[in-house]
């Protein structure tokens, strides 16, 4: 009999969206815990006067 895992990730910045979607793909049932109001941590967009503003990321590496 299979026990199904349960894992609590902290922090929903880049990280923990992309440990987190990994694991809920795999079956296991996630919960993202993010103190702050909205996701991405360093790595957010912002609305400013209507506009998109990407925050953090300016280029994308491999690792
Ligand atoms: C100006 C700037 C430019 C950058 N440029 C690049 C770039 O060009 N290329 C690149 O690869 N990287 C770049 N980076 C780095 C990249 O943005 C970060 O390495 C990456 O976003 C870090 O992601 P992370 O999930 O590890 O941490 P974070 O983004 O810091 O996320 C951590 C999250 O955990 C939350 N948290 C913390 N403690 C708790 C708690 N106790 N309970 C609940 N939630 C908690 C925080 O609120 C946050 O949302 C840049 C960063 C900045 C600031």
């Amino acid at each position: 009999m299979s026990k199904m895992m349960r894992v609590a990730v902290i922090g929903g910045g880049v990280s923990g969206l992309a440990a987190a979607y990994v694991l809920a793909k795999e079956g296991v049932e996630v919960v993202v815990y993010e103190r702050e109001e909205t996701l991405g941590g360093d790595a957010k967009t912002a609305t400013v006067y209507g506009a998109a503003l990407d925050l953090g990321l300016m280029v994308f590496t491999r690792v």
